[in-house]
């Protein structure tokens, strides 16, 4: 029976070792799986909540539907150049407001709260 206990010091020596190593191994890469998953889910839900959203609406002049009259005229103030340079660039600003005369961007869904219509008790 001496070549058991050879075997069995080898194990004990080399061989737990071997195997802490390898449950190691496995742990952490299960992990690491789990964390991808998790990444996974929660791109899954960013992209679910994007595409609820509504879209800002923003006009084309880069201004906010909210800079916008009923008429669709943009009131935001903007700097308008008044000088140029020999390369053509405005070396000059003054106080204007912004040309737009129609807000082309998205219109945001009406946000009215209505109640149930149902008696739900
Ligand atoms: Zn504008
Ligand atoms: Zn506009």
């Amino acid at each position: 029976m001496k070549w058991f206990w050879l075997v069995m010091v080898l194990f004990w020596t080399g061989g737990f070792a071997w195997i802490a190593d390898n449950v190691r191994t496995a742990l952490r890469n299960r992990h690491e799986r789990k964390l991808q998953l998790m990444d996974a889910a929660k791109e899954e839900r960013l992209a679910v909540d994007a595409a609820h959203l509504a879209p800002e609406p923003v006009c084309g002049c880069t201004h906010h539907l909210a800079k916008h009259d009923k008429q669709g005229h943009c009131h935001e103030r903007v700097e308008v150049p008044t000088a140029w340079d020999e390369n053509r660039k405005p070396v000059r600003y003054e106080a204007g407001q912004c040309n737009c005369q129609q807000y082309v961007g998205p219109q945001p869904l009406s946000q009215v709260y209505a109640d149930d219509l149902t008696d739900r008790i």
